[in-house]
């Protein structure tokens, strides 16, 4: 850090007043059954937040705009909660359930991924933007039997 506010800020002269600490909860914990029919929770509560990596920011507006588009359309505002692809809440499953039984590490599987992918692929991916097809190209350099088999473990626990 102190080299980043030198190198890149130029300051040579500063005092450190506070530090931040934060945890990220990595979960695939389905928020969305916590809604009652006056209740529409957002954020974190609201399963906004991304599994696999704790992107929210984007996510919780892409949700707070379904929830307007329902509440304009009729609809229920709970309704909103599908932007967050199943499809994709799979995979993040999937990753948490490797990572947890700690049969591949991450950083091997995020160093992969960018390796053998173009960047706005990845982040496609990661913003729940991809086609079923640039899904499987970015699978192919995963070990697919231990991804296979926690995918199914995901699937029969539910
Ligand atoms: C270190 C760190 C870095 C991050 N970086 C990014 C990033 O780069 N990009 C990104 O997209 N996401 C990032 N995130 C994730 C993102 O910050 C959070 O997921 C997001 O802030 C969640 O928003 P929220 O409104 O649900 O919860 P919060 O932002 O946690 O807001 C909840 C608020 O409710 C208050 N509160 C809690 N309980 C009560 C209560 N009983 N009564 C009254 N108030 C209460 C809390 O004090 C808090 O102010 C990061 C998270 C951390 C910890």
């Amino acid at each position: 850090m102190g080299d980043y506010i030198q190198t890149h800020l130029g300051l040579t002269q500063y005092q450190i007043t506070e530090t931040e600490f934060g945890i990220i909860p990595m979960t695939s914990y389905p928020f969305a059954q916590n809604n009652t029919p006056l209740v529409t929770h957002i954020g974190m509560a609201g399963g906004a937040v991304k599994a696999s990596s704790g992107y929210a920011f984007d996510r919780i507006q892409v949700h707070s705009d379904a929830i307007a588009q329902c509440i304009l359309n009729g609809e229920a505002p709970g309704r909103a909660s599908r932007v967050f692809k199943r499809r994709h809440q799979l995979y993040d499953a999937t990753l948490l359930q490797v990572l947890d039984k700690k049969r591949y590490r991450g950083a091997d599987f995020f160093l992969t991924l960018f390796q053998r992918n173009p960047a706005s692929r990845v982040f496609d991916f990661l913003n729940e933007e991809t086609t079923l097809w640039e899904e499987v190209q970015l699978m192919a350099g995963s070990p697919k039997h231990i991804f296979a088999w926690s995918m199914g473990e995901r699937v029969v626990k539910g």
